[in-house]
């Protein structure tokens, strides 16, 4: 099938990537939830997260900006004791 270039109005490929670096998380489908029962703080979590949206709360437990987050998983991939799921958007 021929595609005739003046029916496609958006190039998806030009769009994603400039959405994604202006806010990571409209694109995601699945975001991290802690447990915080469960965490020990190792704080794998807040020095593996590429997006940088792990911090330490006063309390000494990781919390997560869901402004930041992309929803790669990463920390729940690096968490020892599974403290963190992944929950639905
Ligand atoms: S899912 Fe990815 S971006 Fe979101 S907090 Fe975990 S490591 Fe960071």
């Amino acid at each position: 099938m021929m595609i005739n270039e003046n029916e496609v109005k958006y190039d998806v490929s030009k769009i994603l990537p400039s959405v994604h670096a202006e806010k990571p998380s409209a694109l995601r489908l699945r975001k991290p939830v802690i447990d915080l029962k469960r965490c020990d703080k190792t704080y794998r979590c807040v020095v593996y997260c590429p997006e940088n949206a792990i911090k330490t709360g006063k309390d000494g437990f990781p919390s997560i900006s869901y402004d930041k987050c992309d929803g790669c998983l990463i920390c729940l991939r690096e968490c020892p004791t599974t403290a963190i799921a992944e929950g639905q958007e």
